[in-house]
């Protein structure tokens, strides 16, 4: 294809460019915005000293804060409408025959080397913690065994295997425990040798370090004696042809073949490394040739390191010994070598394939053509060009998206594009939206689609001239031609039944049941919105919000409320019949906040007051949606209902539910339905709700178990979100509801919405995971979606990718905008597609892996026994790390388990899912709490699962007190504490303080203001403010912390040696878990033996 896909022309933006001088409104203008620009466009083109000169053609759209909707008073029947965007010629990609699928021409069929050796990406260097422990020297060797047998500039010999120097210097290795534990001790090579050779090697280093590593153990006899590591079961050596030899005699890199290395030892080794090698085969075949047998199932519980040390085989059984947890890749090390590396410079989208840095990195955007990952993250930036490939990697390929994502203040969000009556540009056959990778032609009169290949006609209005490039010359005056993120303004095309969309609504549902009203919850919530009404979402400039309010109270029946303005006092109507729901009044339900301000603040004086000594205990609840719903449809406009709820709806009514609880289900074959609504009402009235643009969100309050798998349908179907308050009480909570209430009644909300990924040829959009609904295979529909929803996409093949066009994804989001203002935003992303393996491996992202791992097994547990979700994750895990091994990685002794370096920490990580309340619950984990987390993680980015699942642990006394930075992070693991510090940990959800038993004096009397350790109270969830720094310096970590976190996190102060402590150790992820969850040590080693049963 000749489209310009590959990496967009890259502007110069940091230099001051005469453009966008369409965008007349004054707060664009002259920004000189080279740095940290605030305003929008100054941001985007560097210092433009006079944009607002005149307006390009088609660019002379407000931006979305500071116009009101166009002819927005035209109202919005309910109902199914054809969409626009996806009503005319509903073909996702143009038949892939009419397109042209070149090979590249330096391409080469996979299982090829290329002429030059990839140049490995910058690497991760791994210093395991200094001083290395024989463990992690081990590793290190291992690393370098890899590193030197396939050094750089290796002449292109028939390996089996491509680009093996980049590859090998992307490899983390570390050791076969058992490979060396049978060695006896005493005889240690130098350990110098291997000080300051990592895991990861840059690929420079590869030759000489090798040399030396390579002496060692040959010279040293038996190798690695002080290693210790459990034994596997079927830990042998693969058998003869080891690479072992090949590493030992291996002559300087540069005069070694690849070639070579298959077949042994190129020319005659050194006589002191041949005597050795009798010796070292010996023991390989002795000792553990044969014990590759039967392997323990995971699923029972798994054994650990001392099981593994008596396992059948070693003839001479040793005492069981631990792998150095120093020795094996460590989560903290690689986040923070990101962050040393790459948090520094801009992360400039302008290269196709680029892997943005770690989610735990803090980067800034610059949008060049490419979406922020901030928007799009992908599983791997270079996907493989063949099925047959994706399906040997078994790399999952898919993005997370975060159509609506938040920004920090210095980066820009999309601007808004104006196309005016005629609407944005589309491709006619596929209807991908104009992107800065379509391709102009025929002097600028026609574009080909770079989706589908199709060629369309420019419209008069839209042409405009190509430069000697064949570029456009207005192309960095048009964000949808320069940019990867924009929006355009939609037409009444894109509306339900071709009228603008009226400004949303927001509709209060209070439970006034009598646990309702003695928690203090009512009189709570009435005092708070009469203050949060006023921080309704708007679009920036509008003075007010332009959504409409109203108000609902229940029990067994419903309370609507009359706040007409004109009105003295709000009237209440009650609706008794909850079988059949109708709203008895339209006129003075939904109202604008600051006009019947007083007549909402009687009412919501009253509230509590009217039910002040109620005695109903029953409640209904598929009633209360329904309502909701019906107000919103009788209005003829979308928007949120927030309903506040608190107890199983036992009451005879539509949605009435049962409790089902039955912990004894669990391990069960029947366990899923623990997860399954209870009845199929919820679905029926969500899909209801999604056509009216009804998003729900639910605040629970139970004191018990109330189905929040049954409760969650409908807020998981329309876009909405799920908070619980277990045994709420004002005093201890309501910090932790109203810090949530406020932030979800205040986040802007796209209404309405249509998501689509649309895809270059080759790929397709197969699955979806997140809050939504789907009533085809390729429309998302979300009643509403936030800024903190993520949309997790998968890709199949369907047809040969090309190296040299590469893939595109280009999302697009109709919805409608808090003020009524119909939209499209678009992101657009494309990939690059390789032929080697290596190239998958080397550009591949675990936290995004992780993430679409966690979505696939949590929606599992809905039609599969759990376990059988957990097998399923391990063996995929095992395939992919296995197909590295086999395709990527060097020769090597079969005892080496070798771990791509982007992948190195997907072992880790993957345990954590594995063993997480839903996949794998401690007995303490309610079936609620299950159903609310499975839920919560559909939704999640990839920041928020990489946290939830493996917590952050900061220690807060080592560092300087008045060092600004937070604390470095240690290893979510029991030996990681001293008691002699104290540590925050938090996954997101979670905050805890652990205080260690030892810690001093002065800092528990700085920080909890008593004099001793024994009188600290335990279970504490606010410290005392005190006036010293160390008070200050906690205090504002737990506040900024908080503030990182799209939830509150309520804090619970945990004493060493307390009863709470078991709770806290909990979330020490690395460590065996009482609920049977392997510890990371021993998981590696399960997975090493899972990954040799693949490969022999
Ligand atoms: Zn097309």
């Amino acid at each position: 294809m000749n489209v310009n896909q590959s990496a967009p022309p890259v502007p110069p933006f940091g230099q001051p460019q005469p453009v966008y001088q369409g965008y007349h409104q004054s707060s664009y203008g002259g920004q000189p915005g080279s740095t940290a620009p605030t305003t929008p466009y100054g941001a985007y083109n560097g210092p433009v000293p006079g944009y607002q000169q005149t307006s390009p053609p088609g660019v002379s759209r407000a931006p979305p804060s500071s116009e009101a909707p166009p002819a927005s008073t035209a109202q919005a029947p309910c109902g199914q409408a054809a969409y626009g965007q996806f009503g005319q010629g509903d073909v996702q990609n143009g038949p892939s025959s009419t397109v042209q699928m070149q090979r590249f021409p330096g391409s080469q069929p996979f299982g090829s080397v290329p002429l030059t050796p990839v140049v490995s990406q910058p690497t991760v260097l791994q210093p395991y913690g200094p001083p290395p422990t024989s463990a992690q020297v081990t590793a290190q060797l291992a690393g370098m065994q890899i590193s030197g047998a396939v050094a750089p500039a290796l002449p292109p010999v028939g390996l089996g295997y491509g680009s093996p120097a980049s590859l090998a210097s992307a490899s983390g290795s570390f050791p076969n425990p058992g490979l060396y534990g049978s060695y006896p001790q005493g005889q240690a090579p130098p350990l110098s040798q291997a000080q300051g050779h990592l895991g990861a090697q840059p690929p420079q280093r590869s030759a000489p370090p090798q040399a030396s590593t390579f002496t060692s153990p040959a010279s040293g006899g038996p190798r690695m004696p002080s290693m210790t590591g459990p034994f596997l079961p079927g830990q042998g050596f693969g058998g003869p042809s080891l690479s072992q030899p090949n590493h030992v005699s291996s002559p300087p890199p540069q005069a070694l073949p690849p070639g070579t290395q298959m077949t042994g030892p190129p020319g005659p080794p050194p006589p002191m490394h041949s005597s050795q090698q009798p010796g070292y085969q010996l023991q390989q075949n002795g000792s553990f040739g044969p014990a590759r047998g039967p392997q323990p199932n995971y699923g029972s519980p798994y054994p650990g390191a001392p099981t593994f040390g008596s396992q059948p085989g070693p003839p001479q059984p040793l005492p069981p010994k631990r792998l150095d947890p120093d020795a094996i890749p460590s989560p903290i090390q690689v986040i923070e070598d990101d962050r040393n590396n790459r948090g520094s410079e801009p992360f400039v989208t302008g290269v196709r394939g680029q892997v943005p840095p770690l989610v735990t990195t803090n980067f800034l955007v610059k949008d060049q053509g490419n979406a922020s990952p901030r928007y799009i993250r992908c599983t791997s930036y270079n996907i493989p060009c063949t099925s047959d490939m994706a399906k040997q990697a078994q790399v999952p390929l898919a993005a997370v998206i975060k159509p609506l994502a938040r920004l920090p203040p210095e980066e820009v969000s999309p601007y808004v594009v104006d196309h005016g009556e005629s609407g944005p540009l589309r491709c006619n056959r596929c209807k991908a939206y104009m992107c800065p990778f379509m391709q102009f032609i025929e002097g600028g009169r026609r574009f080909q689609c770079c989706f589908c290949s199709c060629i369309n006609d420019v419209p008069p209005q839209y042409f405009q001239h190509l430069d000697h490039t064949g570029k456009r010359v207005d192309a960095y005056d048009r964000p949808e031609l320069s940019l990867g993120s924009y929006e355009f303004l939609a037409t009444v095309d894109y509306c339900k039944n071709n009228k603008f969309p009226s400004p949303p609504a927001f509709i209060f549902m209070i439970d006034v049941s009598y646990n309702a009203i003695r928690s203090g919850l009512v009189r709570l919530l009435c005092e708070e919105l009469k203050s949060l009404l006023d921080f309704l979402p708007r679009e920036g400039g509008t003075e007010e919000s332009a959504i409409r309010v109203g108000f609902v109270t229940y029990n067994k029946v419903l309370h609507f409320y009359n706040v007409k303005s004109s009105l003295a006092q709000p009237q209440m109507m009650v609706v008794s019949d909850v079988a059949d729901m109708f709203v008895p009044l339209l006129d003075g339900f939904l109202v604008n906040v600051s006009e019947s301000r007083a007549v909402i603040t009687s009412l919501l004086d009253q509230i509590p007051e009217m039910f002040a000594d109620t005695r109903e205990t029953e409640t209904v609840f598929a009633p209360v949606i329904q309502a909701g719903m019906e107000a919103l449809k009788a209005a003829e406009c979308a928007g949120k209902l927030f309903l506040f709820h608190t107890s199983l709806p036992i009451a005879e009514a539509p949605g009435k539910l049962k409790n089902r609880d039955d912990r004894k289900l669990i391990n069960t074959d029947k366990e899923k339905t623990l997860f399954q609504p209870q009845t199929g009402a919820y679905q029926t009235l969500a899909k209801e709700c999604v056509a009216q643009g009804c998003c729900v969100d639910l605040f629970l309050f139970p004191n018990q178990y109330v189905d929040v798998a049954t409760l969650s349908v409908v807020p998981q179907l329309t876009g909405g979100s799920v908070y619980k308050y277990a045994c709420f009480q004002v005093e201890n909570d309501q910090e932790r509801f109203l810090s949530d209430l406020r932030r979800d009644v205040q986040k802007v909300v796209g209404f309405d919405a249509v998501m689509r990924v649309r895809t270059s040829t080759g790929i397709r959009a197969v699955d979806f995971f997140g809050a939504f609904y789907m009533s085809n295979t390729t429309d998302v529909e979300l009643a509403g979606l936030d800024g903190d929803k993520t949309v997790t996409v998968e890709f199949k093949h369907d047809d040969r990718l090309n190296e040299e066009s590469g893939a595109l994804l280009q999302c697009a989001l109709l919805y409608t905008s808090c003020a009524g203002q119909r939209r499209l935003r678009i992101h657009n992303l494309a990939l690059n597609c390789c032929t080697q393996l290596a190239d998958l491996y080397r550009n591949c992202e675990t936290d995004t892996l992780i993430n679409y791992m966690a979505k696939f097994a949590y929606r599992g547990v809905l039609n599969s026994p759990v376990k059988t979700v957990r097998d399923t994750l391990i063996t995929q895990c095992a395939q992919i790390l296995a197909c590295y091994r086999k395709n990527c990685a060097s020769p090597s002794s079969a005892g080496q388990l070798i771990l791509p370096e982007c992948m190195k920490l997907l072992p880790v990580y993957l345990n954590c899912v594995l063993k997480s309340d839903v996949l794998q619950p401690g007995a303490e984990v309610t079936t609620d709490d299950r159903a609310y987390v499975r839920q919560l993680v559909t939704s999640m980015d990839v920041a928020e699962t990489n946290v939830f699942f493996y917590p952050r642990l900061l220690p807060l006394t080592k560092s300087p007190i008045e060092s600004a930075t937070e604390p470095p992070a240690v290893r979510a693991s029991e030996e990681r504490l001293s008691n002699g510090d104290i540590y925050l940990l938090e996954n997101g959800l979670n905050l805890f303080l652990w205080v260690g038993a030892s810690v001093q004096q002065g800092v528990v009397q700085s920080l909890f203001n008593v004099s001793s350790f024994s009188q600290i109270t335990s279970g504490l969830s606010v410290l005392p403010v005190l006036d010293n720094p160390l008070s200050k310096k906690v205090r504002g970590l737990i506040d900024s912390l908080r503030a990182q976190r799209s939830r509150y996190m309520k804090l619970i102060v945990v004493k060493q040696e307390d009863k709470l402590e078991m709770l806290f150790k909990h979330f020490l992820v690395e460590d065996k878990s009482l609920s049977g969850g392997a510890s990371y040590v021993d998981f590696l080693c399960h997975m090493h033996k899972e990954i040799r049963q693949l490969l022999s």
